[in-house]
């Protein structure tokens, strides 16, 4: 069935991250020579889906600089005109008209100002949500946890729908699939788009379209990332999406530092007039 569905990334900000450790496991390290050591300013996209019966939002950013800053990713910042509500507005959306909001996961450069979605469902994995409830205090800022003296925007939303299963349609043509590991209930979310590909917005299961080279002198079939609450989780996560697409552009993490230049070319991911950078590659 024709899908006419398209993919707009949405940046809410900028994350500084140390590529060499964060997007990749200590093991490769012998074998990414080139990848940075110093911190470097990662986007941090949300992903519009448009098209369908119904407008579908996956992910909905990061806060506000101040609170980035103290008690997050020290140098983070969110420009003005970058929080999820301006960046709706910005392209002719207001909060109120996205229908569905599937998040990834619940670290809060993923799930904030949840509580401007006043019309739509939440979708969140139940492993997500319940682990949220009680994270290990390693993962209390990730999660804005309350022993901090901080309430998370995702804490008594009452839109929230916990969700369990691997390929759960959502509407035609959109998929959450189950990619644990990063943290216990990650997902991402697959989209039929327009020109006949399938493309996944992969949150947080990698951070680098590098996590799916292999190493072969390892007999690495992928490059786990850095960062994960579950590392066997992970492998599989990676592996499972490398294998779901034909090419890697149709994978899009949402901290993908080739975003922006790719984004400059056209704002719009799966579309049929042919210049996506997908197509052109
Ligand atoms: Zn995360």
């Amino acid at each position: 069935m024709a899908s006419n569905l398209t993919i707009r990334p949405l940046n809410t900000g900028f994350i500084p991250t140390k590529p060499l450790q964060y997007h990749f496991h200590f093991s490769a390290e012998p074998y990414l020579r080139d990848v940075p050591d110093e911190k470097i300013p990662l986007p941090d996209y949300a992903f519009l889906v448009e098209g369908g019966d119904r407008l579908v939002l996956v992910d909905t950013g990061m806060s506000w600089t101040e609170r980035a800053n103290e008690y997050h990713h020290p140098g983070s910042w969110q420009d003005e005109g970058q929080d999820i509500e301006s960046m709706l507005k910005s392209v002719g959306y207001s909060c109120d008209d996205i229908d569905i909001v599937i998040l990834t996961h619940l670290h809060w450069d993923h799930s904030y100002y949840l509580e401007k979605f006043n019309n739509s469902r939440v979708l969140v994995h139940r492993r997500e949500y319940e682990f949220a409830q009680h994270p290990i205090p390693l993962y209390y800022k990730s999660y804005e946890d309350p022993a901090l003296g901080l309430e998370a925007p995702y804490k008594g939303n009452t839109h929230i729908e916990p969700v369990e299963g691997d390929e759960l349609e959502v509407i035609p043509g959109v998929r959450i699939l189950e990619t644990f590991g990063h943290s216990p209930g990650h997902v991402s979310v697959e989209v039929d788009c327009a020109d006949g590909r399938n493309y996944i917005c992969a949150g947080d299961s990698l951070f680098d379209l590098r996590n799916l080279d292999p190493i072969p002198e390892l007999h690495y079939d992928i490059i786990p990332p850095g960062r994960f609450a579950d590392v066997v989780a992970t492998w599989n996560s990676v592996r499972k999406q490398k294998a779901r697409v034909e090419e890697r552009h149709q994978i899009l993490p949402a901290h993908d530092k080739t975003l922006p230049d790719r984004l400059a070319e056209n704002p719009i991911i799966g579309g049929t007039d042919g210049t996506t950078s997908s197509d052109r590659r």
